[in-house]
């Protein structure tokens, strides 16, 4: 069977990712897209809203893929699982935590699937990292992800609004390899954020987990060169070190060989299968952490961001 899957917020990451991933797939069918403005060259149907989209053909639709940013996905999530049809949601899946139970609760009493999809979870030296730390005791973890907010995310507004994470949105997906690879859970001790004086999110954090010398930064002025690694030493002596968001991976100094991968179509191998099977695949380790931070973290103020 055909799962027949509609685009809702159809930005940046639907059309660099998701559209390819999805045509790519043939388990799949672009039958619908939903978002502000209508895409030029997308030949299904469109709808403004998820509410028109669903009246039209909630019956037509297998699943949807939520890409809008995080601050409206909590109702289209809910509207969508209310309807019975399995969502994939970008990450990070909602902007709250409590958003993100409510809709855990939800689609458990409808019985309908749904798939947490942090993509750096699946970049291609994750599982080599996961598989090699096995049975380790952990010594040290020193995550660093580093990139220019101006390159990036140029005119997206959202992102610096309260609940759009500012240097969280990329600092999440190390924060997602992390909880991924490693055995025990990541507990926030302390974490510093600075916010520029006239945004309500932060541009830079650093943040110390429980445990001896666990931490990380990130930090989006592009004042130091782009970086997004994870080093981790075991008390046995091993060093491994993911790469370029976790696309490359070295075990004790050595390039490992991995096999060639993408993220987001793996994302959409995975969840044909939460589709097909209806089983969920959830993860919400990464937005606690987030969440943790902003409950104790120190805020410090710094200049304008323009
Ligand atoms: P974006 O370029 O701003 O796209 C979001 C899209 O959603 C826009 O087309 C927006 O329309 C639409 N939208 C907003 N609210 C909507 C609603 N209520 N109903 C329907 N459509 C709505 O953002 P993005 O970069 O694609 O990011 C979206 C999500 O993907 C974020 O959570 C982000 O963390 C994640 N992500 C992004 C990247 C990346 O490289 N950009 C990578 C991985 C994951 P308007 O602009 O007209 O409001």
């Amino acid at each position: 069977m055909t799962i027949r899957i509609a685009i809702v917020g159809f930005g940046k990451i639907a059309r660099d990712e998701h559209l390819p991933s999805i045509r790519s797939n043939p388990a799949f069918e672009l039958v619908a897209v939903v978002s502000h403005s209508r895409p030029a060259d997308i030949d299904c149907a469109f709808f403004s809203t998820v509410g028109e989209m669903l009246a039209a053909m909630a019956d037509m639709t297998d699943a949807v893929a939520i890409c809008t940013p995080p601050g409206p996905r909590f109702a289209i999530a809910g509207e969508v699982i209310a309807a019975g049809i399995p969502i994939l949601l970008e990450k990070p899946p909602t902007a709250t935590l409590g958003e993100l139970d409510d809709l855990i609760q939800l689609a458990g009493a409808k019985q309908v699937a749904v798939h947490t999809a942090w993509h750096s979870q699946y970049a291609a030296g994750v599982k080599a990292a996961a598989d090699a730390l096995e049975g380790e005791d952990i010594a040290s973890i020193s995550m660093v992800w580093y990139e220019d907010v101006r390159k990036y995310h140029a005119g997206q507004q959202w992102i610096w609004d309260a609940g759009g994470f500012g240097v969280f949105d990329p600092g999440i997906n190390g924060l997602s390899i992390l909880t991924r690879i490693l055995a025990e859970p990541l507990l926030v001790r302390d974490a510093s954020m600075l916010f520029p004086a006239n945004r309500q999110a932060p541009i830079a954090a650093d943040l110390v987990f429980h445990g001896q010398d666990h931490k990380a930064r990130m930090d989006w002025r592009g004042e130091q060169d782009e970086q997004w690694s994870i080093e981790i030493k075991t008390r046995s002596g091993m060093n491994i070190c993911l790469k370029r968001g976790g696309s490359e991976l070295d075990i004790n100094g050595v390039p490992q060989i991995l096999p060639p991968h993408d993220e987001y179509r793996s994302i959409y191998a995975d969840f044909s299968e939460v589709v097909r099977t209806g089983t969920s695949k959830i993860d919400r380790a990464p937005l606690r952490i987030v969440a943790d931070c902003f409950l104790i973290g120190e805020r410090k103020i710094g200049g304008d961001f323009v």
